[in-house]
């Protein structure tokens, strides 16, 4: 019998799960739980305040399934650390620690891989092997956070992967998360990134969570954007522009859009009026972020001026943008990247 990943239980199906296959009462999920998210322990050994014959039974019927690191690169420059972290069955994920200000924030990995095939993302380049579970999320935090020793006050979904392709996870994630006996993170202190799958940001919309919504935009015409995401030919940008229009009257949040600068394919002062005009009118935030060069793809980072001169032609037009800052650049590999070259390099071996 396939024993039960406790970690990826939200409280109410941990809680029936404890009374129906433990026969135990109730009151023990929610040991179990902080025992889990609060104090984010990895063993069942330590959840000192249930009985041995309980600890028996969990080791038995259930497991913890905690992320372990292979590798850390710690950046000369700043506070930036970028980890690869291992999953039970072999496949790694990467995710990066990041010191602002309003203090530390993590962006995670949401799947294996991806099968989105933006062209100028590393993730994508082997496609999806898998979608992660909502414990293997939040181990890559409680990992994170054990080996920082403190706990982090924002959260992005940025990292590997789609998160609204992992919906159902993502979801679950979300709800442990902010849970008060859990991590108790609020979710307007979480970001979700996403390519434009519009059907799902229709069903997240239909949740009312408060997290901020980021919708990588990257081009403002459809002609461009279908030939650097292929996900533009399924949802085109009038379609993704009318349910992100409905998302911010649904919920009241203002939604933030990416935009990564490539040279010489949506950079020029042609692309910047054009990005003006399709979201003139809309409360919202646009992050121009300059590209990370991915060794296998041909996309090129537009130079410093030519970034200069995009957000101060979009600020005439009224639009309101900043310039993403880049932090570890000594260790800012394309996201994707670590994670290329470690299973490039097992697969030689
Ligand atoms: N799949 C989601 C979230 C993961 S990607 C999404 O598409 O939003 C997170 C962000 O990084 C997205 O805006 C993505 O377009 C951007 N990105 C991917 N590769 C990049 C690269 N090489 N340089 C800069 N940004 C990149």
């Amino acid at each position: 019998m396939e024993k039960t990943d406790l970690l990826s239980l939200p409280l109410p199906r941990l809680t029936q799960w404890v009374t129906e296959e433990l026969g135990e009462p109730g009151f023990r999920a929610k040991q179990i739980y902080q025992w889990l998210h609060q104090k984010q322990v990895t063993e069942f050994s330590a959840m000192t305040n249930l009985s041995a014959a309980l600890r028996g039974k969990l080791e038995e019927k259930a497991v913890i399934a905690p992320v372990s690191t292979v590798t850390r690169l710690d950046s000369h420059l700043d506070e930036t650390r970028k980890f690869l972290f291992s999953l039970a069955d072999g496949n790694c994920v990467e995710t990066v620690w990041m010191e602002y200000n309003h203090g530390p924030s993590l962006c995670i990995s949401t799947q294996v891989g991806c099968r989105q095939g933006c062209r100028f993302c590393a993730s994508t380049l082997g496609g999806l092997v898998r979608s992660l579970t909502a414990g293997e999320m939040l181990g890559e935090i409680y990992e994170a956070q054990r080996q920082m020793g403190k706990a982090i006050s924002s959260l992005v979904l940025m990292g590997i992967g789609e998160p609204l392709d992992n919906f159902e996870n993502v979801m679950d994630f979300l709800e442990i998360l902010s849970s008060p006996q859990g991590q108790n993170l609020s979710l307007r202190h979480v970001s979700l990134s996403t390519c434009g799958l519009v059907p799902e940001i229709r069903r997240l919309m239909e949740r009312k969570l408060g997290l901020t919504l980021s919708i990588s935009l990257h081009a403002a015409d459809n002609e461009t954007r279908d030939q650097i995401m292929p996900v533009n030919r399924r949802y085109p940008i009038e379609e993704l522009m009318a349910v992100c229009r409905e998302y911010f009257a649904v919920t009241g949040r203002r939604i933030s859009y990416e935009y990564a600068l490539i040279a010489g394919v949506n950079d020029d002062m042609d692309h910047a009026d054009e990005l003006a005009a399709l979201l003139r009118g809309q409360n919202c935030h646009v992050n121009l972020i300059p590209v990370n060069p991915v060794k296998e793809r041909d996309t090129k980072r537009s130079s410093r001026q030519q970034i200069q001169r995009f957000v101060e032609r979009l600020e005439q037009r009224g639009l309101n943008a900043t310039v993403r800052r880049e932090l570890g650049s000594d260790i800012s590999a394309a996201c994707g990247q670590l994670r290329r070259e470690h299973v490039s390099q097992s697969q030689q071996e």
